[in-house]
């Protein structure tokens, strides 16, 4: 016999459910929200609605919770296969929920080191890709880089380092949108797993599992949520799909959203970061801490790496934007394969033999993704704000693209849910049960 728990979680679900696809799901208790996606900013809307006394149902189409954010601990020491820093420390609210809950965390200040071929470059030798950095920050405020700046020696390199934080190359999102994000504080880390920290928040959160919605229908009655496992009613929904999902389609609105809103999906694109994870059998790096690795390049093609994850014998290796689109399309091989390559570039010796194994992520591949994390496009301003409005009295979108100052990242996620718990409540209030 599963329990309640279980059921939700996707125990089972297949018997329980089987057989009411296409009618209205039986229900023990008229449910109030029903909240898509068990995500950061799902998850965080689901328990502040539950501590309220809401009745809620939260679906999920993977087979786990955590969306972009999940702990892998297949090699050994827990990677993050999604998000991995705590940005804006100072105005993160996962900060100080990681410090209450006894979850080490520390500040980023790994030495960063760029080599040449082999040769790691000095500080002096470096200067001038700092200060590129620096030109590019403030040339960015006028929308245009100069020719200056664009025939740096030094700009390729800076320009990966901006599509790192964009998923995608400066010319192609919005500067005004970039600027509204708020980078107060350090970036933190957390060896236990920023995905882990998500799961332990939102341990009493009850999900169904293995539970794809593909049609949301509302009325001024109420909504219902087409599954795989039948159609499931309650007052209000809160949807926090990564925008693509939405803006291709993969789940569908009767009556269609309103034309501003299903806009504002497809101005909010996920652009794409993709990890590599390398285990090695001994150290192979010169240094037993962690340390930041670039090899020095002009074509774009570079790989970032965290060299030994937690002092392991695990490198994390981080791409974005063109070159992650097409390392991932190369498949896992090949990925690892560039990886290995950038690595014995830099180190040169036996650094293959010591090769143990790797995994690699494909977020663009991702059915329930499609993509890293949001970027406005240029000219788009606006189009975040403008999914913070609740649609016809019944629908609220959350998610980390509403976030205007803090999106693309994990705590954004968490500030949308608890918004949009506020607002579903408000919802509630207002409507006939
Ligand atoms: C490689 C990478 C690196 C990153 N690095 C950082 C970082 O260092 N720091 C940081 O703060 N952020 C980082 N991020 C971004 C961060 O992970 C995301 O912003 C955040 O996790 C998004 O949360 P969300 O709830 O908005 O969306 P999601 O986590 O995407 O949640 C949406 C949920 O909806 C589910 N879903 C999709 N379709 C359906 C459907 N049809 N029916 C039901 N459920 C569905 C999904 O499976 C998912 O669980 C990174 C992301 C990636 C991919």
């Amino acid at each position: 016999m599963i329990n309640r728990r279980q059921l939700l979680q996707g125990v089972g679900a297949a018997a329980a459910f089987s057989g009411f696809s296409g009618r209205l799901l039986a229900q023990s208790a008229p449910i109030d929200v029903i909240v898509i996606g068990a995500g950061g900013a799902e998850l965080t809307a689901a328990k502040e609605l539950l501590a309220a006394g809401i009745n809620v149902l939260v679906l999920e189409a993977r087979d786990r919770i955590g969306g972009r954010a999940f702990t892998d601990t297949s090699l050994g020491v827990p990677w993050d296969r999604g998000c991995s820093w705590l940005h804006a420390s100072d105005v993160n609210p996962l900060v100080t929920y990681a410090r209450q809950n006894d979850f080490e965390v520390f500040a980023d200040k790994f030495p960063r080191q760029i080599y040449d071929g082999s040769r790691r470059m000095g500080g002096a030798e470096t200067a001038g890709y700092r200060a590129v950095q620096k030109r590019m920050g403030r040339e960015m405020a006028e929308a245009a880089f100069t020719q200056a700046t664009i025939a740096d020696p030094w700009y390729p390199m800076a320009e990966s380092g901006l599509t790192s934080w964009e998923g995608i190359e400066p010319p192609n999102y919005s500067v005004l949108d970039s600027q509204q994000f708020i980078e107060e504080g350090d970036d933190l880390m957390i060896p236990r797993g920023y995905g882990s920290l998500l799961a332990h928040y939102a341990r009493e959160v009850p999900v169904r599992l293995r539970t794809p919605v593909s049609r949301i229908r509302w009325t001024a009655r109420g909504v219902t949520a087409d599954t795989n496992a039948g159609a499931i009613g309650a007052r209000v929904v809160v949807v926090a799909l990564p925008p693509v999902v939405i803006a291709d389609g993969a789940v569908i609105f009767s009556p269609h959203l309103p034309v501003e809103v299903l806009q504002a999906h497809h101005d909010l694109p996920l652009g794409l970061m993709n990890k590599v994870a390398l285990k090695f059998r001994r150290n192979v790096f010169p240094s037993e801490r962690t340390e930041f690795w670039q090899l020095r390049r002009n074509d774009g093609r570079g790989i970032e790496f965290l060299t030994r994850l937690w002092d392991s014998n695990v490198c994390i290796g981080l791409s974005a934007g063109r070159f992650a689109y097409e390392l991932e399309a190369a498949g896992e091989a090949a990925m690892i394969e560039h990886a290995l390559t950038e690595l014995t570039t830099m180190l040169g010796g036996d650094l293959r033999r010591q090769f143990d194994r790797g995994a690699t992520t494909a977020w663009s591949s991702d059915p329930f993704a499609r993509g890293a994390y949001s970027h406005c496009l240029p000219g788009r301003y606006g189009a975040r704000a403008i999914l913070t409005r609740p649609v016809g009295g019944r629908i609220v979108f959350a998610g980390e693209h509403t976030e205007q100052t803090a999106y693309g990242t994990l705590h954004g996620a968490h500030m949308s849910g608890l918004r949009a718990a506020r607002e579903a409540r408000r919802l509630l209030a207002g409507s006939a049960a």
